[in-house]
């Protein structure tokens, strides 16, 4: 955790923090080409345990943060995902969401939403079993797919397919995953590759969000859409009638930036309430966590909210700092 640079701009800095995406393991059995760089780059050595997470949530919540999405690492890794959803329902989250490789979601769907999960986001890049395999370095698609089925049969507020469109990998792909998630009710998210870890890496793989725009012009109406109220940074484009009620979603990250308002933070696996995906900024929270210290939550709440980027010339994941930022342990 580096010491956190005191800007005295931000003292002006309206957007209080209203949301939080909470990794309660850094561990993932995928490793996907635009995250990290193989299975073998390192893990932190101790995570919270319910108890702990349960306090830090307590306390983010009486600092004001309303909204909560599990992320990873991959989230059904940990074998307390489900006991946190339970718990974070019962703090009064308005919203308590997940953010999962699927992998593991056949068996965990219905749990998770009898412990009041609302919404659940599945990350798929392509249907195509060996890109599939080659893209996250050894993954098993058919586990993705099952879990996928498990989830479209439970009444989940909102589920969402999140994909990662990779230039030579996927791009032709993007008309068929857009069918097969409304034909699950879910709504599918095409997202740029980030300059963040070993997105910066490998730049020349970036499908910027015009042309994915116009490789979907025939299913969308003809505007850019907008963005849902306290939903995160995604523009979502109508559907042209014929399609049905449906909608997709962009993602934009590395061609436009959209930090002006953002009202997010993380907290890592060990405690650590991280201002920002895109720098290593950090306050470490967990002793206070785990003494059930909620003043003291709260106290390093403020603290680490002194280095939450300006919003107006800070451009969020094109920064230099993003490339030293791992997206596995901290998710995207
Ligand atoms: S990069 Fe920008 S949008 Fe992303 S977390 Fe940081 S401030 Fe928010």
């Amino acid at each position: 955790v580096r010491a956190l640079p005191v800007l005295d701009a931000h003292a002006e800095r309206r957007v209080e923090p209203r949301s939080v995406r909470l990794s309660l393991t850094d561990r993932c059995d995928l490793a996907c080409v635009y995250c990290r760089p193989n299975k073998r780059d390192g893990y932190c050595e101790e995570t919270l345990d319910l108890a702990a997470f349960t306090a830090l949530l307590q306390g983010l919540y009486a600092g004001g943060v309303r909204r909560v999405r599990l992320t990873g690492g991959e989230p059904l890794l940990s074998p307390i995902v489900v006991d946190a959803v339970r718990a974070l329902h019962e703090v009064g989250f308005d919203d308590v969401a997940l953010t999962t490789n699927g992998t593991r979601l056949a068996k965990l769907a219905a749990p998770l939403h009898a412990a009041g999960l609302m919404r659940v986001n599945v990350s798929l890049d392509t249907l195509d079993p060996e890109r599939f395999a080659r893209l996250t370095r050894g993954g098993r698609l058919s586990t993705v797919l099952a879990g996928i089925e498990a989830m479209a049969t439970l009444p989940f507020a909102e589920t969402k397919l999140n994909v990662v469109v990779v230039r030579g990998e996927n791009e032709d792909e993007l008309e068929a995953l857009t069918r097969f998630a409304w034909d699950r009710g879910m709504t599918p998210r095409f997202l740029e590759i980030m300059g963040v870890g070993e997105g910066a890496r490998i730049p020349h793989k970036l499908v910027p969000y015009a042309e994915q725009r116009a490789t979907l012009s025939g299913l969308l109406e003809a505007d850019h859409g907008a963005k849902d109220v306290d939903r995160g940074p995604a523009r979502y484009v109508r559907a042209r009638p014929e399609h049905g009620p449906h909608r997709i979603g962009f993602i934009t990250g590395t061609t436009d930036t959209y930090c002006d308002g953002c009202d997010r933070l993380r907290v890592a696996a060990d405690g650590t309430l991280r201002p920002c995906l895109a720098t290593n900024d950090g306050v470490a929270a967990g002793a206070e966590a785990a003494r059930g210290d909620l003043a003291g939550v709260r106290a390093r709440l403020a603290e680490a909210w002194t280095a939450k980027p300006d919003g107006v010339t800070f451009r969020g994941c094109t920064e230099p700092s993003a490339r030293e930022v791992s997206i596995r342990s901290i998710g995207g």
